[in-house]
């Protein structure tokens, strides 16, 4: 059965032409493993799901740019994590054939500081603030979210998060949450998923 969403919903998604993604609680499950030995140097494990990657790439398919602004610092087990995954999308055939463009990565970025680089990153990319969509889960995100034009939480962002939210997910974060977004989206445009390369 075909998803259903308001009209307005459609129209608001329809102008989006850039995406920013907080990790922890967004990306990941928002929980960590700790505790662990070698080979989980430093002790930490968390959780994230291939079809939010999968929507990363039919978000970029269709020429929208996306960034992920983080929290985490270089050097820990949780920014590692994400500057891999990162360079996995960067390096898919799409990319080296030039018809993606690559995902970019803030890490070490808090509160007001992630619309700094929000900014940054936007000035870099041709698009305003009110053409960029982001999804963040926590407080530290607020800055970030009411900076952009569209505002996205997944269902398991906080209460105060997802009150400010034009679209919370129906899957949670790290368990689809991105996708859910990216489908809107393509819903928004008429997008078939199915007529797009994969990766
Ligand atoms: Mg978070």
């Amino acid at each position: 059965m075909k998803k259903e969403y308001s009209e307005i919903l459609l129209a608001q998604a329809r102008k989006i032409k850039a995406v920013a993604l907080d990790c922890d609680g967004t990306l990941t499950d928002n929980t960590e493993a700790t505790g662990l030995d070698a080979p989980f140097a430093h002790g930490m494990l968390k959780r994230r799901s291939h079809s939010d990657g999968q929507g990363i790439s039919l978000l970029r398919a269709i020429g929208i740019r996306v960034v992920i602004i983080t929290g985490e610092a270089g050097g820990t087990a949780g920014a590692r994590m994400i500057t891999t995954l990162v360079e996995r999308w960067n390096n898919l055939p799409s990319v080296e054939d030039g018809s993606w463009q690559k995902v970019t990565l803030y890490t070490d970025v808090f509160c007001q500081s992630k619309v700094a680089a929000l900014d940054e990153w936007l000035k870099g990319v041709g698009v305003d603030r009110e053409h960029c969509a982001a999804m963040g889960d926590d407080l530290v995100d607020v800055p970030m979210l009411r900076a952009v034009g569209f505002r996205a939480c997944p269902i398991t962002a906080e209460e105060v998060i997802r009150e400010m939210a034009d679209f919370v997910s129906e899957r949670p974060a790290g368990h689809g949450a991105v996708r859910d977004l990216a489908n809107l989206i393509l819903t928004a445009h008429g997008i078939d998923p199915t007529t797009l390369p994969t990766k």
